[in-house]
């Protein structure tokens, strides 16, 4: 299998190219829109941005939602302790929120003296949706995500609150649209005449919010390097749990996740992040290829039994995941939400 000689991408991924020197259109994507960056100007804009929010009478300037994860905890550092902002953090419980997680969100809202709200919706509709959406596409993540999003949202109308701040990396989170879609057109689109609307309120809401009230991804003011991320939280976290654990460790499931991906594209996530990683000069490709050694991600994990169970799903039912697609679902239009991001109205590596 040929792989890009400078990140460790394959020839399965989506639309990937190489040029003469075997370097991949990723790679070079990267060194247009994400090399030339200078994070001293872009933290002078967020520090001006944040000067726009920062005690204006309202309650909280702005809100952090946090899953115990590291990065989201990073945002909540920046934003609470480097530009004193009066922070809300809010959390979506999916059902599958790791023991360590947990302990990282009450160490670091504690230690950083944030209001906190944690939000757990009918879990009865939460596996509903996850087995629906890994039945017919194969992915049963975005539910996760369009929950997030929308009690973000929700909360943010109820109390007033103008500015939602994000620890989403485009450097190193964004998919093909082949592998991950998460927009709101597609959860209506899968769930429908399996799941009434009435059962999908905490996943669906009215997207002119989008408008109203300013959404960014911190990563894009701030470089984000991951050692970097660690270390500070480490000083400002006395958590026995820590956050230098495996990838998303945040979530029980993530392991069945990446396992359900490499079965599907023949990778799994830790190559897509090792690569990005690699491109922004934060390891070594021998460095990587001696952590992907030790990989798991295409061994069964111990989680696949219980994640069964608890969605009633069948082994058949796992291995027809690789003939699935979201794609088939693409009634929805976009279109729309794309040009306000072109006008940089809304954040330009959103998630719908
Ligand atoms: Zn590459």
């Amino acid at each position: 299998m040929k792989i890009c000689s400078k990140c460790l991408l394959p020839e399965n991924y989506p639309h990937i190219s190489y040029d003469e020197a075997g370097v991949c259109c990723v790679c070079r994507d990267y060194e247009e829109r994400f090399k030339k960056i200078d994070y001293a100007e872009r933290e002078k804009s967020l520090s001006v941005l944040f000067d726009k929010y920062r005690n204006k009478g309202r309650r909280w300037d702005c809100m952090v939602p946090v899953s115990g994860g590291k990065d989201s905890s990073y945002v909540l550092y920046v934003c609470k302790v480097k530009y004193k902002m009066r922070v809300l953090a809010v959390n979506f419980d999916n059902g599958f929120t790791s023991v360590a997680a947990i302990r990282n969100l009450k160490s670091i809202t504690s230690e950083l003296d944030v209001d906190f709200i944690s939000y757990k919706p009918n879990f009865g509709i939460l596996k509903k949706l996850y087995r629906t959406f890994l039945l017919k596409t194969g992915d049963f993540c975005p539910p996760c995500s369009r929950g997030v999003t929308t009690l973000t949202y929700r909360i943010a109308r109820q109390e007033k609150i103008p500015l939602i701040v994000l620890g989403y990396n485009p450097i190193t989170d964004m998919n093909p649209r082949e592998i991950e879609t998460i927009d709101q057109k597609l959860l209506l689109s899968v769930a429908e005449g399996t799941i009434s609307r009435k059962e999908l309120e905490d996943f669906v809401f009215f997207q002119p919010m989008r408008i109203l009230v300013k959404r960014i991804n911190l990563p894009e003011y701030v470089r984000w390097d991951e050692q970097e991320i660690v270390r500070t939280l480490g000083e400002v976290v006395c958590s026995e749990g820590g956050f230098d654990g495996e990838m998303h460790f945040d979530c029980i499931m993530s392991p069945v996740a990446d396992y359900l991906r490499k079965k599907k594209w023949g990778f799994g996530k830790k190559v897509q992040k090792y690569s990005a990683l690699i491109r922004d000069g934060q390891m070594t490709r021998d460095q990587a290829f001696e952590k992907l050694k030790t990989a798991t991600d295409d061994r069964e994990p111990a989680e696949l039994e219980d994640f069964m169970k608890i969605l009633d799903v069948t082994s058949e039912d796992i291995a027809k995941v690789k003939h699935l697609s979201h794609l088939n679902y693409k009634s929805y239009n976009v279109n729309f939400l794309k040009l306000l991001q072109k006008f940089n109205i809304i954040s330009r590596d959103d998630h719908f």
